[in-house]
């Protein structure tokens, strides 16, 4: 598990901020010091951490433009047991704002995470529905992306725009950003498409896919409207368990990589193919060779999203 993780996906309604909000509580549980940053100015990890979107003073605008440190601007949020960085319509401002700067708009918010990167041991990063300003900034400051995807038939077609996204931020800002994983929510196992779309993501993405599934579950859709984690409204429910059980995956993942790297520091034997070449092994087996080269103007240059990437931004919580 790296220390600054975005959840990102262009598209709207796929469990960013679902995701955003219960895995810093399952990790908070886990008594990992947890910063949520809400990136997206709908404000919505904000709320759903019962946070007041209207009453923030300082959040994630301020730190971005300067205008506060981080960490005065941080909010405790119990009884979860983690910081939060809120956010509201102001946002959108902050992102027009930092169009307008010629230099180092997009390394804000790394700039403001420094001083306080160390006090945590993850910051997770809920990003707008968009590949814009704001997101790049996230992934600017991210040392791995968590993309959250509902298994249905357009998402393969979004996933190699933000693949070429990713490829774009190392190339120019951020090289050793990773893919932390691609996260499948909203699963509906009796789908025939959803699982024909799960088994091509395994296919090429491999263990880059976490094997934990998160299922549609209608108490991590109430959740928020008790500005609660969905761990403090139904801790027995299957959305509950299943952050958990992330979580899990996340933090045995990581003791496996120390393991392996001790074990590659003891050993003369362990280093044929010279040293070790670091974490950004096949960043997106199948999507990699896409990613290089095409819409190259996404990155740096504006703030409209990509074409044909509707923000979908709806809500519904289609529960049967
Ligand atoms: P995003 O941040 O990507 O726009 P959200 O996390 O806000 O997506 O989720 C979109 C909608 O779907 C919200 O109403 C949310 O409550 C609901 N939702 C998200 N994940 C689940 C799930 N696993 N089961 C049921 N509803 C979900
Ligand atoms: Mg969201």
């Amino acid at each position: 598990m790296k220390r600054v993780i975005a959840i990102a996906n262009q598209k709207g309604g796929v469990g960013k901020t679902t995701t955003a909000v219960n895995l810093a509580a399952s990790l908070a549980a886990t008594k990992r010091r947890t910063l949520l940053i809400d990136l997206d100015p709908q404000g919505n990890a904000t709320m759903g951490c019962g946070v007041d979107k209207a009453q923030i003073a300082r959040g994630s605008c301020e730190a971005l433009l300067g205008e506060s440190d981080v960490a005065s601007a941080l909010v405790t949020v119990e009884p979860a047991g983690l910081s939060l960085l809120a956010a509201n319509q102001d946002l959108t401002a902050a992102e027009v704002r930092l169009l307008t700067m010629i230099a180092g708009r997009e390394i804000k918010l790394r700039a403001a995470l420094k001083p306080v990167r160390d006090n945590f041991d993850v910051i997770l990063i809920d990003c707008p529905p968009a590949l814009n300003m704001l997101t790049v900034n996230a992934l600017v400051a991210a040392d791995s992306v968590l993309i959250p995807m509902q298994c249905e038939y357009y998402a393969l077609e979004g996933l190699s725009a933000l693949l070429a996204t990713i490829e774009q931020i190392r190339a120019a800002a951020n090289p050793p950003l990773e893919l932390e994983g691609i996260l499948r929510t909203m699963f509906d196992p009796r789908n025939n498409l959803a699982n024909e779309v799960s088994a091509q993501l395994i296919q090429h993405f491999g263990d880059k896919v976490f094997r934990t599934i998160i299922p549609r579950n209608i108490r991590l859709a109430e959740a928020p409207s008790f500005g609660r984690p969905v761990l403090f409204h139904d801790k027995e429910s299957r959305g509950a368990l299943a952050y958990l059980a992330l979580a899990g995956e996340m933090i045995r993942r990581e003791d496996e990589e120390r393991e392996t790297a001790a074990r590659g520091a003891e050993g003369p034997a362990s280093a044929p193919a010279s040293s070790e070449s670091g974490p950004t092994q096949s960043v997106n087996g199948g999507g990699a060779e896409a990613a290089a080269g095409n819409g190259a103007e996404a990155v740096t240059t504006t703030a409209d999203g990509m074409p044909g990437f509707a923000m979908i931004g709806d809500h519904d919580a289609k529960e049967a």
